[in-house]
């Protein structure tokens, strides 16, 4: 794994020549780097909210408050507790 020192100085030498020779070149570089970086980014994060909606059944419209949520079950009418507890109160 380790390089001897000769090898090391040999790869420097070579690497600096070469980024001497192709500055156009390495900013190319860097430029597909990032922009590669920057698209799988967007693509995970499509990903992980595909999976969230997907992962958590469906989503719902709180009755009380009108608010999307994750339903946790399929029978879930509200966004939390609160709303579970208005909505009670406003029956009665
Ligand atoms: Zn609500």
């Amino acid at each position: 794994m380790a390089l001897s020192e000769q090898a090391r100085k040999l790869r420097n030498e070579y690497q600096r020549t070469w980024r001497h020779k192709n500055p156009e070149r390495i900013k190319q570089i860097n430029i597909n780097y990032w922009e590669k970086r920057a698209n799988k980014t967007t693509v995970t994060d499509n990903v992980t909210d595909k999976n969230k909606v997907t992962d958590n059944s469906n989503t719902a419209i709180c009755d009380v408050c009108g608010t999307p949520f994750i339903a946790r079950r399929k029978d879930s009418k509200y966004c939390s507790s609160a709303c579970k507890q208005k909505h009670y109160r406003l029956k009665n």
